[in-house]
């Protein structure tokens, strides 16, 4: 059986500058090369989940523009339910993300239509929460939003996971509905205050976050993996080695297919973390966020 997965979240037009470098204060520079491509955490975990087989659908907002129709075509044509993608008075989310030369990226991000998604929004949605399997969420749409997802998610025994992404603290409020909190390294720190550099300390962060009130913990550790932690288990899942050349949406690709294999219970995490750590790898070798989330079959076939 396919999970039904509902992802609440944010849908951005990624536009790719690549430069030499980044302008000095005062300098123009040119240019190398400019291309457009679907993203946002929101969108990214969406299409990883419905390509990798689960029936997904989404919540968000999306501006009454050319970047908002084009996010809309990117879901459909995917298979993504978008009934309650609405449509807001700002503009569509916008990244506008420079890469250079050397690898390395820096990212402006303007929320729009994303910051205009309320509570309301989410109650309107109820139906598909209480008919999935998990609810999926992040910090690219205002908190009120997951608080009021998640109270839903829990009263009808949907599982909920959380990505902190970009951190922030977290209100109890929400935290005692969380069945599983996905942080990457920096985020673990953030939330925890403990700098999570090895096995002592990866132990040291999930355990806190147990503490707050997560029932599970996974945090992701680049290229070298994810490590985990449950009520029963903890254990570590070693990334594949490949050659990277861009690792956006590396975490969002592991976040929506784990969603897509996971068993409510949890119970199969380890198999789950092995299958999105290959979805991932796969990602990070090629170009751009959603153009570069796998399909179940190609996933499969890297196995
Ligand atoms: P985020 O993109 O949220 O910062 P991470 O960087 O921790 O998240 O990456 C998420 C997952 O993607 C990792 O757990 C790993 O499976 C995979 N991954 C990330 N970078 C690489 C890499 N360079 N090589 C192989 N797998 C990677």
């Amino acid at each position: 059986m396919m999970n039904k997965v509902t992802v609440l979240g944010s849908l951005n037009v990624d536009t790719i500058l690549k430069v030499q470098r980044l302008p000095k204060p005062g300098e123009t520079l040119q240019i190398i090369s400019k291309q457009n491509a679907g993203g946002g955490k929101g969108a990214n975990q969406g299409i990883a989940a419905a390509r990798s087989n689960a029936q997904t659908s989404f919540i968000g907002k999306i501006g009454k523009d050319e970047n908002g129709k084009m996010m809309c075509e990117v879901l459909r044509s995917a298979g993504i339910d978008i009934t309650n993608v609405t449509t807001a008075s700002s503009g569509t989310g916008q990244a506008f993300i420079l890469l250079q030369k050397n690898g390395e990226n820096s990212i402006l991000v303007y929320g729009g239509a994303n910051q205009e998604l309320t509570a309301a929004d989410v109650q309107k949605a109820k139906n598909k929460i209480v008919n999935s399997d998990f609810l999926v969420t992040q910090f690219e749409t205002p908190l009120e939003c997951a608080i009021e997802g998640f109270k839903i998610a829990k009263n009808a025994g949907v599982a909920t996971i959380l990505n902190p992404a970009p951190a922030k603290k977290i209100p109890t409020e929400l935290m005692q509905n969380v069945d599983l909190i996905t942080p990457n390294e920096t985020e673990a720190e953030l939330l925890t205050g403990i700098k999570v550099i090895d096995e002592k300390t990866q132990c040291l962060a999930a355990e806190k976050l147990l503490e707050f009130g997560a029932k599970n913990v996974i945090i992701t550790l680049g290229s070298k993996g994810a490590f985990y932690q449950t009520k029963n288990e903890r254990g570590f899942v070693p990334a594949l080695r490949v050659d990277a050349v861009d690792t956006t949406a590396a975490g969002d690709t592991f976040l929506g297919v784990l969603s897509s294999q996971l068993d409510k219970d949890f119970s199969n995490i380890k198999e789950a973390i092995k299958f999105a750590n290959k979805a991932s790898a796969l990602a990070v070798q090629k170009l751009g966020a959603i153009p570069s989330i796998p399909s179940y079959k190609e996933i499969k076939r890297s196995l």
